[in-house]
């Protein structure tokens, strides 16, 4: 077994004879002597006059393959009589902490307000249809948490945070394709998303681990000090001396809820914009420099300026997808983006936002460190009424219109369903974050010529990228700095940001009980 790297033109890439030739050349070796080839790294560079694609491939001459493909099998296993621990939230943070707890000998009891995902895709489809607002189950509640319905991109700013690949093979292991395996930035889509979520589910229900569906937590149970279980809104109560909080960014009652318990939590900077969406076409052709092929991706872009020392960058961008509405109350606009594994809508979309911080909203420093919850929210009020209340119609404008500063005449199509209404963002949209948007897309615009265009729309508001609280823990511990066995975890306490860090962050909570568990016990 060999390794070797190939540079090819995209369709040099897809056609496997051709590799193989390439391979025996560069071997000196007869294309006969190959057993197998597998991609181990996928990636394009399209900074040239020709975008090309770069593989490290690994190589079985005349020999048997390499079957196994993860570095430590998984170790599920029987847990129904174990131990039990509470994890409020099955997002990827709750759901991976699970994992993890199987493996460690754990038996988790996961408790999420919203749906299982089949029943949650009748309510997100529902929202598209522009009927009511489902404020417990809907794009950011329910089984598999915000990440369920998203462009799943595995990849992030930072992959400082962990073991990356560990969180990719497991994703791989419930159902994702062999592609996020080698991909250089690999992503599942909605599609796969839910079938993943659901494999993960069976894994723990099968090892004996439990998953309450439209289970809403309304009150974490503590004594001197100590969390000892939650109570739920039927007031059902369960107990146990271990409970993880992976509510998510969005779980604002339960930033209430510890606000008025006086357990501490702290006001956070976050980011704030709008999305923006052009034709998928024309990004490929900045991106691709005008060369076509039917075997390169949808082209994607991450963009950054800083703007008077703050940064105003691109989010959460997703080719070939759509916009969709992440609100979680009535009487709020709220746009994210997500794709399909085959990321072929005819549409781009991104996040364009801009850092804030506690200081830039001292008008709203009545509510201590909910402030930026409350800033956030005023927002989401306001693109809501700037709709005329039409349930989750968007607020739009062209970009080119936002940056002059004039309502638009007209608004070509979106991908958004639920419809878009022309509206003056440029006029409601507060003037930091306006001034700093109209300044971060001139610096674009240089970067990728042709992004400011007629063609493009923006549609607001994005307002939910991170938390803008932080609920704080003991670094080594990673029990809530108050409270022994409350253990705050994944984004919505500002551990994580996406879905791979929020994993993340919920396997390391999870180890961290097992340590905790065992030390008492010894
Ligand atoms: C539309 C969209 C697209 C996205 N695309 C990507 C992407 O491509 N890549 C990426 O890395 N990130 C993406 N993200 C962000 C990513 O989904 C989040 O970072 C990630 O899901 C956070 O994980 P989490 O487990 O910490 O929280 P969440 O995923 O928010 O999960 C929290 C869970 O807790 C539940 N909950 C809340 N309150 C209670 C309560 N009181 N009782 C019981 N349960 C409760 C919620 O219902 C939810 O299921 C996207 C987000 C959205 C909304």
């Amino acid at each position: 077994m060999t390794e070797l790297q190939l540079t090819l033109s995209p369709e040099q890439s897809a056609d496997n004879q051709f590799i193989k030739k390439q391979i025996a050349k560069n071997l000196d070796i007869e294309t006969n002597d190959i057993s197998e080839f597998k991609i181990i790294r996928k990636s394009i560079d399209a900074r040239g006059r020709i975008p090309l694609v770069i593989m490290q491939l690994r190589v079985f001459i005349n020999e048997n393959t390499d079957k196994h493909i993860y570095q430590e099998p998984f170790n599920y296993r029987n847990v129904s009589n174990k131990k039990e621990v509470i994890i409020i939230g099955a997002g990827p943070a709750g759901l991976f902490a699970a994992l993890r707890l199987i493996e460690l000998g754990f038996c988790p009891i996961i408790v999420e307000r919203g749906k299982n995902v089949k029943e949650r895709k009748v309510d997100v489809a529902n929202i598209s249809k522009n009927k009511e607002l489902n404020e417990e189950s809907n794009l950011c509640f329910g089984e598999g948490g915000a990440g369920t319905f998203s462009d799943g991109k595995l990849y992030s700013r930072s992959n400082k945070r962990g073991n990356t690949n560990r969180i990719i093979e497991i994703f791989h292991y419930h159902g994702a394709k062999d592609e996020i395996l080698y991909e250089a930035h690999p992503h599942i889509g909605t599609d796969i998303l839910s079938v993943v979520v659901t494999n993960i589910r069976k894994t723990i229900l099968e090892c004996g681990g439990q998953i309450l569906f439209s289970a809403k937590v309304t009150d974490i149970l503590i004594e001197n000090g100590k969390a000892k279980g939650v109570r739920l809104a039927d007031n059902r109560v369960l107990k146990s001396d271990y409970v993880i909080l992976a509510t998510g960014h969005s779980a604002r009652d339960i930033y209430r809820l510890l606000q008025e318990k006086n357990i501490a939590i702290q006001a956070k900077g976050f980011a704030m914009g709008i999305r923006v969406e052009h034709p998928q076409e024309l990004i490929n052709h900045i991106q691709y420099k005008g060369y076509k092929s039917e075997f390169l991706p949808a082209a994607s872009y991450n963009l950054t300026s800083q703007v008077d020392g703050r940064g105003v960058y691109s989010f959460c961008m997703c080719p070939g997808g759509m916009i969709v509405p992440s609100a979680t109350e009535r009487g709020q606009v709220v746009v994210n983006g997500m794709s399909s594994s085959a990321r072929n809508s005819p549409f781009a979309n991104s996040g364009i936002v801009v850092e804030l911080h506690p200081k830039d909203f001292t008008e709203f420093h009545q509510y201590g460190e909910l402030c930026g919850v409350y800033f956030q929210q005023q927002l989401e009020h306001l693109a809501y009424a700037s709709n005329g209340g039409q349930n989750q119609k968007a607020p739009a404008q062209r970009l080119t219109d936002f940056i002059r500063g004039r309502l638009s005449a007209d608004i070509h199509k979106s991908s958004y369903l639920p419809g878009i209404v022309s509206s003056p963002i440029h006029f409601w949209l507060p003037k930091l974050i306006g001034d700093s948007l109209r300044e971060g897309f001139r610096v674009f615009d240089k970067k990728m010529k042709g992004f400011v265009t007629s063609e493009a729309i923006i549609l607001g508001v994005e307002s939910r990228t991170s938390s803008p609280v932080r609920i704080p823990r003991h670094k080594d511990t990673l029990q809530h700095i108050q409270i022994q066995g409350l253990y705050p975890c994944g984004e919505g306490a500002g551990y994580s940001g996406g879905i791979t860090s929020s994993a993340i962050d919920g396997q390391r909570v999870a180890e961290q009980i097992s340590f905790i568990d065992n030390e008492k016990n010894r």
